[in-house]
């Protein structure tokens, strides 16, 4: 094989886009096998799928800063790769001398004119464009080409994209890097590259769960092949369940002959963490029932008889909405600059689990963190700069243990929360943030306390008791935060809060 340097990379990925970008400006492009694969084989142009549409959103925006010279639109959809990906292939077989162009052409019709490449007739006038439409005329009826597919799906990638790898070592690279160490890679000297926030990983088809009976899967398989979703057929309870509990079902399909009364729609939505829509439908025409479904739950209801044409397009409107409220959620609890817990959710969080606390006679922990003279590295370095102090002190926050809540109170003060916490060295994870602080070393010329960005830590800690509330434990967080500032700052103080007794 001529080119050592193989990428796995997909058309509609603008790190792709950035990195082939990136290859041809270093003049790179001859010495790499460029391997087109599908991210997100349910992507469609016309679909305008939430979730796609705010990864593209974010992905566009990292590109930006990643690669501020160079030249991107966002075309605000998210086309199939399938067909172009194909055609590519195929070209790469029939004429490689043509390809590295053609290729070329392609990434610049979406991501800087906007053309949907999944569509034939874009396809087809590309193609004219090289006059090959000759040769690759008839490229609706090339077979789908997934070789590079599976070699991606099944290698050391993580599924993510871009990808650079050499075929005679393990060495991998993710992610759209700076022109220096792309350079480095493919000269196969040694490069250290930490930074994969720009990446694209793989998004898999959206599932979908169907209770019904064994009999009719092959009936719904072929009346749902258009829609592209992964079908989990199930005929028992406690299987459904079991997934409905594990995995990321988007929508739920239940045959009503199997829960005529929609009792399992009113079990479901109670037990399940996350709600999903539940649609209800039936192969015989549904009379009189319809306000019981919606009353028990369901968020739909479909009588196969007269309402199977639209049926797929109908549950992907329900899978759009939910997606929709999904985002919203989250959007909800978080908080937008550093993408940690908000206030809300701090308190919805401490909440429950204050009340679990109580009822299992647990300790709770909290920690209060302030930033220390913030004010003075605001005036002194800006605004900008306080927001990517605030991040990188997220960062370090959120550097201790997974199953601790980290939240963001509001400007630059940060909570811990830590649930059952009598055997945990609350001092040790005080002093990691301490420590890790100094170790970033980000510079504070004004502070009167050290050199660097330092952090005061007020932490309490309680028995819960229900005659006590979380609210007390707070104040006494905030005692102590006090303390630890007016101690000096840079440090961390410590309050328990007493839990009452009572004499016989
Ligand atoms: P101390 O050591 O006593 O905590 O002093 P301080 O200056 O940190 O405290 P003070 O409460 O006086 O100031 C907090 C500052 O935090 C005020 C404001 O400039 C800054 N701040 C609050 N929210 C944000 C934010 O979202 N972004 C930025 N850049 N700054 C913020
Ligand atoms: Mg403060
Ligand atoms: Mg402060």
């Amino acid at each position: 094989m001529k080119n050592t340097t193989l990428v796995y990379a997909d058309i509609n990925c603008p790190f792709c886009f950035a990195l082939h970008e990136r290859l041809a400006t270093l003049g790179l492009l001859e010495q790499v096998a460029w391997q087109v694969i599908e991210h997100a084989p349910a992507a469609s142009a016309n679909d305008n799928d939430p979730r796609l549409n705010e990864l593209l959103n974010n992905e566009y925006k990292l590109v930006l800063q990643r690669a501020p010279d160079l030249v991107i639109h966002n075309p605000q959809f998210t086309p199939n790769t399938a067909l172009i990906n194909t055609v590519l292939y195929q070209l790469g077989n029939i004429l490689p001398d043509q390809l590295i162009a053609f290729r070329t052409r392609v990434y610049r019709a979406l991501w800087h004119e906007g053309k949907d490449i999944s569509h034939p007739d874009i396809i087809r006038s590309l193609l004219h464009e090289f006059q090959l439409t000759d040769i690759l005329g008839d490229f609706e009826a090339l077979p789908y080409n997934n070789y590079w597919q599976e070699l991606w799906l099944n290698g050391d990638f993580d599924m993510r994209i871009p990808a650079m790898a050499h075929t005679h070592n393990e060495d991998v690279m993710l992610g759209l890097q700076n022109p220096l160490t792309i350079r480095q890679f493919i000269e196969y000297k040694t490069v250290d590259y930490f930074d994969q926030s720009n990446v694209c990983k793989y998004k898999s088809k959206d599932k979908i769960a169907i209770f019904c009976a064994n009999q009719h899967r092959s009936q719904l398989n072929e009346m749902l092949a258009s829609c592209h979703f992964e079908l989990h057929f199930f005929d028992k309870i406690a299987q459904l369940k079991h997934t409905l509990q594990q995995n990321d079902i988007e929508l739920l399909l239940i045959d009503s002959t199997l829960d005529e009364k929609f009792s399992l729609c009113r079990n479901l939505n109670f037990e399940m963490p996350v709600e999903i829509p539940i649609i209800y439908f039936s192969f015989t025409s549904i009379i009189d029932v319809e306000a019981n479904a919606f009353m028990m739950g369901a968020s739909d209801l479909i009588d196969l008889s007269r309402q199977r044409m639209a049926l797929c397009e109908r549950i992907k409107v329900h899978v759009r909405n939910k997606k929709k409220l999904d985002i919203l959620t989250t959007h909800a609890s978080l908080d937008a600059l550093t993408g940690l817990y908000n206030r809300r959710e701090i308190d919805n969080y401490l909440e429950r689990s204050w009340r679990n606390a109580c009822r299992y006679q647990n300790q709770v922990a909290v920690f209060m963190i302030d930033i220390d003279h913030f004010k003075a590295y605001n005036d002194y370095y800006g605004h900008p700069k306080g927001d990517e102090a605030l991040l990188l002190v997220a960062n370090v926050l959120s550097g201790g243990r997974s199953e601790d809540l980290v939240g963001r109170i509001g400007g630059e003060e940060f909570i811990i929360i830590i649930n059952d916490s009598a055997d945990i060295d609350l001092d040790s994870i005080a002093n990691r943030i301490h420590k890790s602080l100094s170790h970033q070393a980000i510079e504070h010329s004004e502070s009167d306390t050290a050199s660097y960005l330092t952090v005061s830590i007020g932490v309490s800690s309680t028995n819960a008791h229900a005659d006590n509330n979380y609210r007390m434990l707070l104040e006494e967080a905030d005692q102590a935060l006090y303390q630890a500032k007016k101690n000096g700052r840079n440090r961390t103080e410590f309050r328990e809060l007493a839990t009452p007794i009572y004499k016989k």
